[in-house]
C-alpha cells in the first residue's frame, strides 16, 4: 500500500490543507468493509488461527468493522467565533487523551496533547480543541504528522497569532516488541507564530505542557 516515504509524506500534505469539515464528513475514510474482512480472514488463517469455532468465526467481520472505526473521525462542527472581547492570552487545553494507530505496526499509540493558541480575530469552543485531536487521530498515522496537522487546521482555521501543540505518547509497538520500553514517552511538538518566535509567550506554552506532564 505504501509505495515509499514520498507517497506517505505526499497524502500527509493533502490532509493537512484540507478543510476539517470536509475530512470528517467522508464516510469510513477510504475503508472498504467487505475486501478488509476478506484480508483479515486470509491474515488470521496465515497466522495459524482456526476461524471454524464459534469464537473466531466472527473475528474477521469485528476486525474490519473496529479499523473502520479506528479509522473514520466522528463529524463534528467546527465552528468560531468572532473574538469580541479582544482576549489576548494564550487559550490552552491541556491534558487531551488521544489515541491513534501507528502507520507502521498498526499498534496503537495512547497519550495527551496540549494545545494552545494566541487569538487573533476568531476564537473556537474549547471542546473543539479535543475535537481536532481525535479527527486527526482516527487514521493510520505517525505522531509527528498528528502534531503538525493538528496545529496546520489551528493556523488555518483561526488565523490566530501563534498556536502550539505537544503531543506526548506511548507506542505499543516500542513497549510490546521491538526495544520493549514500557513507559518511554516520546514528546512532538509543532509551534506557530508568536508561540515560536516570542520568547515569552513561548517559555508560557511550554511552562504549561511541562506543568501538567510533571504532575
Ligand atoms: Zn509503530
Amino acid at each position: 500500500m505504501w509505495v515509499g516515504r514520498e507517497r506517505i509524506v505526499t497524502s500527509t500534505t493533502d490532509l493537512a490543507v484540507r478543510p476539517l469539515h470536509l475530512l470528517t464528513e467522508e464516510e469510513p475514510r477510504g475503508v472498504d468493509l467487505h475486501a478488509a474482512e476478506s484480508a483479515a480472514h486470509d491474515l488470521l488463517v496465515a497466522l495459524g488461527a482456526d476461524l471454524s469455532g464459534e469464537s473466531l468465526a466472527d473475528t474477521p467481520a469485528r476486525v474490519a468493522r473496529m479499523y473502520a472505526e479506528l479509522l473514520t473521525p466522528s463529524p463534528f462542527d467546527p465552528t468560531t467565533f468572532p473574538n469580541d472581547g479582544g482576549y489576548d492570552e494564550l487559550v490552552v487545553a491541556r491534558d487531551i487523551p488521544f489515541y491513534s494507530l501507528c502507520e507502521h505496526h498498526l499498534l496503537p499509540f495512547i497519550g495527551v496533547a496540549h494545545v494552545a493558541y494566541l487569538p487573533g480575530d476568531r476564537i473556537i469552543g474549547l471542546s473543539k480543541l479535543a475535537r481536532v485531536v481525535e479527527s486527526f487521530a482516527r487514521a493510520m498515522q505517525v505522531q509527528e504528522r498528528l502534531t503538525t496537522q493538528v496545529a496546520a487546521w489551528l493556523q488555518r482555521e483561526l488565523s490566530p497569532k501563534g498556536v502550539g501543540v505537544v503531543l506526548e505518547a506511548e507506542h505499543l509497538c516500542m513497549s510490546l516488541r521491538g526495544v520493549q520500553k514500557a513507559g518511554a514517552t516520546t514528546v512532538t511538538s509543532a509551534l506557530h507564530g508568536a508561540v515560536r518566535d516570542d520568547p515569552r509567550t513561548r517559555q508560557e506554552f511550554l511552562a504549561l505542557t511541562q506543568r501538567s506532564s510533571r504532575a
